[in-house]
């Protein structure tokens, strides 16, 4: 028994581990009405996309397939204030969204280390907070691990798996023959900086020592246009994938910390960099390795490479992919033979609910990399645009299930329409699914300045394939809702066009947030130009009076404007954009 002392809460849903996925799912849960416990190891949140481990947002590939949902509003945030990808910036953006919801208990530098079960049910958890010397225990009805590593699976009995399947399980020919427990390693980044005077570096004694000959298919370069293997991003200082990937965790941190240093001190004084690198200076180097790759929860169902293929058409689906099957060599860095394999995925594919939850531990949802995926799709789902929608799809799926009392298995068996119709009312799109609108906006009478504005209340939120679904207008011009008669409108809905493609490589991968080794490069980012910036509505009354509400620097896709009144007719009109000359919007619905 510890002399330390224990702090006890109820909530409806405890989440542990407060990356990307965690962040998500605690902050939809907390907007749908339920309270929230929010436990993470580290003094800050955003796991691998903090500034402790710097790792850049990808997810689905092609044209306008770019996630929305909360973590577009934290990608739309950071533009409006985070112009020089700073990541001090981009982590107090993510902190404070989590500290702005009043339903969310955020509980900073906690590991949770216990559980307590009852039947097939976790009863509580418990973090030890090291800032404080406490013991925090969460009781809640439900919990998402978010962790990374899964440390509720061995805590509460829960089903996973670790490392490949055999090739024959799922008929993946990605997969190796015969299963094994290797898994992809974790890293440790460094970021440089561009100096005005030459810089010299003389490297610790305990640095790795590396010639061009040791180092095939990773020339680090300061300079990202030099080709994929030869590369300003570092992530194939990768070790781990053939140890225990938690147990060994500090020892494969200090063999990765005397490769990094060995690796600038490469770039730094190799006879062929020595003047091409001279005036870059080291900033930054990880002490915290980035994990790729731990335990997969088992849920009801297993998603596999042909699942993946064939586009992922499940009736559950609850959120999509769209990265490669992105396999990275067990060995990692201490492989002579390529760090990692591409092979072609559709973009998107749909993720099945039934990945979302512990199909043993009744009360437990997973999100992030520890979903319930076979090795060779979890390599694509693995990347934090696809995190992030899994993690709001749970949080989602939690209030649903506080609602009608139900478990995770009873949401899917019961309610996972009023899960889909609720996670893209909060702008998650669901490939091949449309989004109901209100029977208010469904029964006004819609007019426009010019021409026909139906498109605005089809259910459609982006372009989809040759379809636009959006729809100009000039600053000037109007939409307008009319009522048969008075009526209470609650709110106003839009969804306003943040370009899903602006930062679209020609490859047709996104990039999306500050990344550890381009920081050099200073490049400026701003709020997409097609967003509008300031609009107005104007609301007519039944006795001929008007209210007009003025919104000012709006940044975000999706937004909500509460109305609460009697009111006969809506317009709205678009006074300035963010740099286009004409506004562009997906969405105006009334509720
Ligand atoms: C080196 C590297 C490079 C990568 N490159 C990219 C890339 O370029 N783009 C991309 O999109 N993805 C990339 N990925 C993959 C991506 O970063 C991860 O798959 C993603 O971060 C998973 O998100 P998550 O929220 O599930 O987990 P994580 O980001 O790992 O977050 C889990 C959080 O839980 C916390 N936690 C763990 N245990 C406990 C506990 N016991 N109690 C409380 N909290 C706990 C952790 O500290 C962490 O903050 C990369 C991964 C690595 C390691």
């Amino acid at each position: 028994m510890s002399k330390f002392k224990t702090i006890n809460q109820k909530v409806d849903l405890c989440v542990v581990g407060g990356g990307l996925a965690g962040l998500c799912a605690a902050v939809e849960a907390a907007r749908r009405g339920i309270k929230v416990a929010l436990m993470q190891d580290r003094p800050m949140l955003g796991g691998n996309a903090s500034s402790e481990i710097r790792m850049r947002i990808y997810g689905a590939r092609e044209r306008n397939n770019q996630e929305t949902g909360i973590i577009e509003e934290l990608l739309l945030n950071n533009y409006y204030r985070n112009t020089y990808k700073n990541f001090y910036i981009w982590d107090s953006i993510m902190w404070e969204i989590v500290k702005q919801e009043k339903n969310i208990n955020l509980i900073l530098n906690c590991s949770c280390m216990d559980a307590e079960m009852k039947n097939n049910q976790i009863i509580s958890v418990t973090g030890w907070q090291t800032t404080t010397q406490l013991f925090h225990k969460v009781y809640a009805a439900l919990f998402a691990d978010c962790s990374g590593d899964s440390v509720l699976a061995p805590l509460s009995g829960a089903e996973y798996r670790v490392g490949h399947e055999a090739r024959s399980e799922y008929n993946e020919d990605l997969a190796p023959v015969y299963a094994d427990k290797k898994t992809m390693g974790m890293t440790i980044q460094l970021q440089a900086t561009k100096t005005t005077e030459a810089t010299t570096y003389i490297p610790p004694a305990w640095a790795e020592k590396y010639t061009k000959e040791m180092l095939p298919y990773r020339i680090p370069t300061m300079n990202k246009d030099e080709g994929p293997f030869n590369t300003g991003n570092l992530w194939f200082l990768e070790l781990g994938g053939i140890r225990d990937g938690i147990a060994d965790t500090e020892e494969i941190r200090d063999e990765l910390l005397a490769i990094v240093y060995g690796i600038w001190d490469f770039i730094k004084n190799d006879p062929e960099n020595k003047e091409k690198n001279a005036n870059y200076s080291l900033e930054w180097i990880g002490f915290l390795p980035g994990k790729r790759e731990s335990r997969r929860y088992l849920g009801d169902y297993i998603m596999n490479q042909n699942d993946v293929l064939s586009g992922g058409k499940f009736d559950d689906l609850v959120a999509y992919g769209g990265w490669f099957f992105d396999e990275h060599h067990p060995e990692g860095f201490r492989t002579s033979e390529r760090p990692s394999v591409i092979s072609p995925t559709p973009s998107p594919y749909g993720i099945p609910y039934r990945c979302l939850y512990s199909r043993n531990v009744e009360n437990l949802f997973c999100a992030g990399r520890n979903i319930s995926l076979s090795h060779v799709a979890f390599s694509s789902a693995r990347v934090m645009g696809t995190c992030a929608l899994l993690g709001q799809a749970v949080g989602a799926a939690a209030a649903v299930a506080v609602r009608h009392g139900e478990t995770p298995r009873g949401v899917y068996r019961y309610y996972i329409t009023e899960l889909q119709q609720i996670l893209m009312e909060d702008d998650c799109w669901l490939p091949g699914i449309k989004r109901q609108i209100s029977t208010l906006t469904k029964d006004a009478s819609l007019t426009s300045s010019e021409g026909n504005v139906d498109v605005l209340r089809n259910g459609h939120d982006r372009p989809i394939g040759n379809e636009d679904n959006g729809y100009n207008l000039k600053i000037g011009d109007y939409v307008e809702y009319s009522l048969s008669r008075p009526q209470l409108v609650r709110r106003v809905r839009f969804v306003f066009d943040s370009d899903l493609n602006r930062e679209l490589l020609p490859c047709g991968r996104n990039m999306r947030s500050p990344s550890a080794s381009q920081n050099f490069s200073k490049q400026a980012i701003k709020v997409p130009g097609t967003i509008i910036k300031d609009f107005r509505l104007i609301l007519s009354m039944e006795d001929g009076k008007q209210k007009i509400i003025e919104i000012t620097d709006n940044h975000q896709r999706l937004v909500y404007i509460d109305i609460n009144m009697e009111v006969k007719s809506i317009r709205f009109e678009p006074l300035s954009t963010w740099g286009n000359a004409e506004a562009h919007i997906f969405s105006f619905e009334i509720e």
